[in-house]
């Protein structure tokens, strides 16, 4: 037996090796990622790892110790280049590996902005490289700009601000982080930014990033300039599915795959955020680049192989929290929203909560510090008459 083989050593692929472990799999479990580290934690890169609250070593997930006590062989620095799904083969930058089941958790890079390439002081930020190229940046005390008023952009400008730095946000769109949680709470978020000190500049984009050798500053759309030191670029994703191109899979939105997560091909699975998958809770294909998404997805995908032939489906509600300015934004279910009521239930606009309405069920909602309110919500999401009783559920106590 070849066992099985996940490919991508972060937490989607972590998971689901333990997983595999806990529900009895005895046959050979392979982790392989093409990173140098073992797996660790991606939320505290944007957040304690700037400010030097978190550590490097505090981010990794388990010890070397752990798998070889889990029976599960990690190959770090090995990237996957070819799956072969006739001969049941991973081709890889260290030799072929055959396999009974796959996992793909090759999860996504950060998106780079063109023509910054040769540029010092210009970042994404994905990698514990990453995060701690920026922190030794930070420690000289530069004026920052952050390009994208995305997760990226809010979590590294209160990062920034907590370190009391000169922080800028530029933002194509009215608002920020308008894709995730819509216009109407992008407001809100957006008077986090003004609270905290950061200077928000929306409705622009970004026309040029200057400087010869070193960034000097971001021009506008509008012909505007700001002097920047130190310029971080959080606009987005590209899934890491180059590798399978040639493989036959469904690429087009990340791994496409029906409700077990399977990509087609018997033993193909994939989970975390290159998984897009049939959500039958929603009646649609969704992609998530969210922690508990990938956590959940991997419970899922090691049943699934554990137990051939009583496959589970991914069911799952979308969650994420985002730590901005030492405030705790949390969403559950989609933003996508006939309707956004916003309710303040303290009357003072420090916790608010916003209900998204689909039909007449409640599709999503949003708390800011409030997750007594914001989790019981979960039970109303894509229920019928749900909107009418969650609404009734957040009025504030008279
Ligand atoms: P990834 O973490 O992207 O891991 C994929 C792994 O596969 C990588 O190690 C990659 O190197 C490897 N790989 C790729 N291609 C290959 C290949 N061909 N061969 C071998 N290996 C390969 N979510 C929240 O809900 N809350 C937060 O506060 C939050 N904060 C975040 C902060 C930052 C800075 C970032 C970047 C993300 C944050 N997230 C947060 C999102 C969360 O971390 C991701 O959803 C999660 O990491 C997804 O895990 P994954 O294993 O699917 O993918
Ligand atoms: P993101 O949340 O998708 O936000 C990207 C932002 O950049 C969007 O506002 C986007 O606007 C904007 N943008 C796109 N192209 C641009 C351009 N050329 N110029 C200026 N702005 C542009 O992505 P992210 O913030 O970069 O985060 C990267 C990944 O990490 C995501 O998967 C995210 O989920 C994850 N992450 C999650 C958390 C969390 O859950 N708390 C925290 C950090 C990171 P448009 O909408 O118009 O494209």
């Amino acid at each position: 037996m070849s066992g099985t083989v996940i490919v991508g050593a972060s937490l989607a692929g972590l998971r689901t090796a333990e997983a595999l472990r806990k529900n009895g799999y005895e046959e050979r479990v392979t982790l392989l990622g093409m990173e140098d580290h073992l797996p660790y934690d991606r939320p505290p890169l944007s957040k304690g790892i700037l400010t030097g609250t978190v550590s490097e070593s505090d981010t990794f997930f388990r010890t070397a110790d752990h798998f070889t006590e889990l029976g599960v062989e990690v190959k770090t620095g090995v990237r996957a280049t070819a799956l072969d799904t006739t001969d049941r083969a991973i081709h890889t930058s260290d030799g072929t590996l055959q396999y009974d089941n796959v996992v793909i958790a090759t999860g996504a890079a950060a998106r780079t902005l063109p023509g910054t390439d040769s540029l010092s002081g210009v970042h994404v930020i994905r990698t514990l490289e990453d995060a701690t190229a920026i922190r030794s940046d930070l420690s000289n005390r530069p004026r920052v700009v952050v390009i994208g008023a995305g997760f990226i952009g809010a979590e590294v400008a209160s990062s920034a601000r907590e370190m009391d730095l000169d922080v800028t946000i530029v933002e194509a769109l009215p608002n920020p982080l308008a894709r995730a949680v819509g216009t109407e709470v992008g407001r809100l978020c957006a008077d986090l930014h003004a609270e905290g000190g950061t200077t928000l500049l929306c409705g622009n984009g970004v026309a040029e990033v200057t400087g010869n050798s070193t960034v000097e500053g971001v021009t506008l759309t509008n012909g505007v300039t700001i002097p920047a030191d130190v310029v971080i670029v959080g606009i987005g994703v590209t899934v890491n599915t180059g590798w399978l191109e040639d493989s036959g899979l469904d690429i087009s939105n990340g791994v496409v795959c029906d409700e077990y997560m399977s990509a087609g091909p018997t033993g193909v699975f994939a989970v975390g955020d290159v998984a897009a998958w049939h959500n039958p809770l929603f009646g649609v294909t969704m992609r998530v680049e969210h922690w508990t998404n990938a956590v959940e997805q991997a419970l899922i995908v090691a049943y699934n192989i554990t137990n051939p032939t009583e496959q589970r489906p991914y069911a799952g509600i979308p969650y994420f929290w985002s730590d901005q300015y030492g405030r705790r934004i949390q969403f559950l279910g989609r933003s996508d929203a006939d309707e956004v009521v916003i309710v303040d239930r303290t009357r003072e606009s420090r916790k608010p909560v916003a209900l998204y309405r689909k039909d007449d069920a409640l599709g999503g909602a949003l708390a800011i510090d409030d997750p007594m309110t914001l989790m019981p919500l979960r039970a109303h999401i894509m229920k019928e008459g749900g909107w009418e009783a969650a609404l009734a559920a957040v009025q504030p106590d008279s």
